[in-house]
């Protein structure tokens, strides 16, 4: 039979529609805010760019409790589907760009694509994105040999000769050992003697054979003419530089929450950009909550668990500040079969 036009029509971009909560991202920390939201019986509606944020970026996770191990795809999808069973409404490729409060019961939430909608609250679950070396060829080679995710293209460099990870967290060891496994060489570039990944990562890249630590060093230039064609290491304590040949380099190097999304709501934010919460997940405008990597809470430490623990609390705060303004008016579960 063939396929009916509405049945491929893009969803439309709400407008003009009141929710309880509108939760904005939709990775673990925006997904677990929605299960509860929808349990507390709030009319919800999660506006993301995609529907996973940084798991996408993950290929595995084995430490989300109770799951024993599981690919990370999986994983968003049993998110997605949790939060969508009691009724969240998902609207994806648009991005939010201004909260503005309209009065005392209402924010006004606008982004691409049209978006214009009314809530009472909202729960931003932002995310973060990948930060950059700033070094010269790194702008000019991206997508050229320079990658920003191992876990998205690494299967692009399968058979070449040589690549360099940079950075000393989970994403870069987990790039290494991942690469390791498609290419000759893995050069693991990392800034300084100590690493912030879990010492499992790095046991288990120090066991590879192809896998090259070149510690204390930094990339000072990314060479090549259409494409990456050689990394320029510098190492801090002697001074030496050399030129490694090689077919592409990923920066793994952790990642920065929107600030301008931030600065635009008019939030308070720490040092580092990321938005101040308190442990209630408040922030500094009553009714806006925040959860995940794009919060002050706890920085050092950006797990699926301690993102989904957050988007729960921020999602009981926004409940009890709808019962404290006498706003809250319980909706009828729609999602659920
Ligand atoms: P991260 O933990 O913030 O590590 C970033 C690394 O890059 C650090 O080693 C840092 O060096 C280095 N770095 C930062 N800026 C740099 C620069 N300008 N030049 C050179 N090096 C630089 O980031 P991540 O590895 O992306 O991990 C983020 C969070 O996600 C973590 O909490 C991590 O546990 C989690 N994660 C978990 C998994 C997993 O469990 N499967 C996988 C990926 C990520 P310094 O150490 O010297 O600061």
């Amino acid at each position: 039979m063939p396929l009916r036009l509405s049945a491929v029509r893009a969803p439309k971009i709400p407008r003009g529609e009141e929710y309880d909560t509108v939760i904005v991202g939709a990775g673990p920390a925006g997904l677990s805010a929605a299960i509860y939201t929808t349990r507390f019986l709030m009319s919800t509606l999660i506006v993301s760019m995609d529907v996973g944020g940084q798991l996408n970026l993950t290929n595995w996770i084995d430490d989300y409790p109770g799951m024993g191990g599981l690919e990370a795809s999986k994983l968003v999808e049993s998110f997605k589907s949790h939060a969508e069973m009691f009724g969240a409404k998902i609207v994806t490729g648009v991005q939010v760009k201004t909260v503005d409060r309209l009065d005392d019961s209402w924010f006004l939430v606008r982004g691409s694509r049209g978006l214009e909608v009314k809530a009472h609250t909202v729960i931003l679950a932002v995310g973060s994105r990948r930060r950059k070396l700033g070094v010269p060829g790194e702008a000019e080679l991206a997508g050229r040999g320079v990658s920003y995710c191992s876990v998205c293209d690494a299967p692009l460099f399968k058979g070449k000769d040589a690549v360099v990870v940079v950075g000393g967290g989970d994403s870069a060891l987990e790039g290494a050992l991942l690469l390791s496994g498609y290419v000759g060489k893995v050069y693991l570039v990392h800034r300084r003697q100590g690493f912030r990944a879990k010492p499992f990562y790095v046991e288990e890249a120090r066991k590879k054979p192809n896998i090259e630590f070149i510690l204390d060093s930094i990339v000072t230039e990314i060479r090549g003419r259409d494409r990456v064609e050689s990394v320029v290491v510098k190492n801090k304590v002697t001074g030496e530089e050399k030129e490694l040949k090689v077919d592409g380099i990923f920066i793994e190097i952790g990642s920065e929450p929107p600030k301008e999304l931030f600065e635009a709501i008019g939030l308070e934010t720490d040092s580092m950009g990321n938005v101040v919460v308190d442990e209630w997940m408040r922030t500094s405008i009553p009714g806006i909550f925040a959860a995940g990597d794009c919060t002050s809470m706890w920085p050092g430490f950006r797990q699926v668990v301690t993102a989904a623990a957050m988007g729960a609390v921020a999602a009981y705060s926004a409940y009890t500040y709808l019962q404290e303004k006498g706003l809250y008016k319980p909706k009828p579960l729609t999602g659920l079969k």
